[in-house]
């Protein structure tokens, strides 16, 4: 049987090593922490978010990181230090804002298919994730910025989705729990939301019931593809990432890589003899315990995204509300900064009448590719394959691009 490895138990490798499960190769998992889904893929803004597709590049955001660039509160925020890889990369991405509309297109259709194969999975390996299919509302602030959308909205109809405009009063009455007054909104009713790092852990689960192996706490320090195999050579790491000093490395051989491995796609790509150009784009979030009946009764059920705060929230369950946002350009660094979770906790205390003394802050870095497009491809060298750099959608498009890159497996499953 072939014997494909996936680098990264994240939302991304998971997808992944099930779908080639099924289609029937022998499947290995590596990661670096003891569990699956321990990364980004842990306490995301968790939207599956077909409305949220449009992409970054435009002259508009650009305009906005150099406006909020001294404020350490702001939704988006660069460290202006030097580094080669940080504005490289911006360069690249000021490059895509001719394939704006392109893009947007290509990835709302993408988000729509995902939808099917996600829940499909869910559905033949029981795993529940605090699903909630109640639709995403976009809240904007102005009529500039309401005007705006409707331009993207345009965009988002080409790929094929529907959302429709919504009034302050419509608003109230789709999420009776917001206390702000908004120039509109927009609502997409098909938009769902969940826990993806309960969907994650199911989904492994369900991978080892299919006979995929994973090493966890292994991190993969070199990777060789040659015309006969590949070579994956991992060190046992600590919780620190640490490796352990007495034990050697080891190697484990395949037919064949599979990279997903998030922010550390770049590095792993190198290695390989590509160039993925994955930036770690840092984002934060919170979880509020809904432990009081007013907390509960309180919190919104209908998924949120304030434009003006770049702030979403989705609903997990009876007891659960997440709010993640911010996006922020200062390399491979996890800190969680008190300075940009307090506008989270600000913006709750401001829009909602909760308890908040209970928030569990978090950060995670976002692997994104300047056009902000996935990449699902072959390697240069025979053997070796991408799925990955899905940046601020990956929970959203995971499912679909586990199909893709199994597909194009497949394809070449003859002369691997
Ligand atoms: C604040 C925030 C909010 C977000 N909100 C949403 C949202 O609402 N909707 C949405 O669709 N997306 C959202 N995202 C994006 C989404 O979470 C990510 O796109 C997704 O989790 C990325 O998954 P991944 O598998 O590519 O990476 P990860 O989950 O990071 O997995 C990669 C794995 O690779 C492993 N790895 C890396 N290098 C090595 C190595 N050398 N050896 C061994 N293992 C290695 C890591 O340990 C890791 O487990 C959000 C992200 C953030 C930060």
């Amino acid at each position: 049987m072939t014997h494909i490895a996936v680098i990264g138990a994240g939302i991304t490798g998971v997808t992944s090593a099930y779908c080639l499960a099924r289609a029937g190769f022998e499947v290995s998992v590596l990661d670096r922490h003891r569990y699956p889904a321990m990364e980004t893929s842990f306490a995301n803004g968790g939207q599956l978010s077909a409305s949220h597709t449009e992409v970054w590049n435009s002259v508009a955001t650009l305009q906005k990181a150099l406006r909020w660039m001294w404020h350490s509160d702001a939704p988006l925020l660069l460290n202006p230090a030097p580094s080669w890889h940080k504005y490289s990369w911006i360069a690249e991405f000021i490059a895509q804002i001719r394939h704006h509309d392109a893009n947007s297109v290509a990835t709302t259709r993408m988000a729509i298919e995902a939808r099917q194969y996600l829940f499909a999975m869910a559905e033949a390996e029981g795993i529940a994730f605090d699903l909630e299919k109640r639709g995403i509302l976009h809240l904007y602030h102005d009529a500039h910025t309401l005007a705006e959308a409707a331009a993207a909205t345009r965009l988002l109809k080409q790929g094929g989705l529907e959302r429709v405009a919504v009034t302050n009063e419509e608003i109230h009455q789709l999420e009776p729990t917001l206390t702000g007054q908004y120039a509109g909104g927009f609502f997409t009713e098909s938009d769902s939301t969940g826990d993806i790092h309960q969907f994650t852990r199911g989904l492994a689960r369900a991978c080892e019931r299919k006979g995929v192996t994973f090493y966890q706490d292994v991190q993969v320090v070199q990777a060789e593809a040659s015309e006969t195999g590949v070579a994956l050579h991992w060190r046992a790491v600590n919780e620190l990432g640490e490796f352990a000093a007495a034990a050697p490395p080891e190697v484990l051989a395949c037919d064949a890589v599979l990279v997903c491995a998030g922010v550390g796609s770049r590095s792993l790509a190198q290695m390989l003899g590509d160039r993925v150009n994955v930036y770690p784009v840092k984002g934060y979030s919170i979880t509020l315990h809904l432990d009081d009946a007013r907390s509960r009764a309180n919190a919104p059920w209908v998924s949120l995204l304030d434009e003006h705060a770049k702030i979403v929230t989705s609903r997990l369950g009876e007891s659960r509300l997440r709010v993640a946002g911010t996006a922020e350009f200062n390399g491979e660094n996890r800190d969680i900064r008190a300075d940009r979770i307090a506008p989270l906790l600000q913006w709750v205390r401001e829009n909602f009448d909760l308890e908040t003394a209970n928030a569990v802050p978090w950060a995670g870095l976002r692997p994104m590719m300047p056009n902000m497009m996935p990449v699902i491809q072959r390697g240069q060298r025979r053997r070796v394959y991408y799925n990955t750099g899905h940046g601020h959608l990956g929970w959203t498009l995971s499912a679909a691009t586990a199909e893709l890159v199994t597909a194009l497996i497949a394809s070449d499953a003859a002369v691997l």
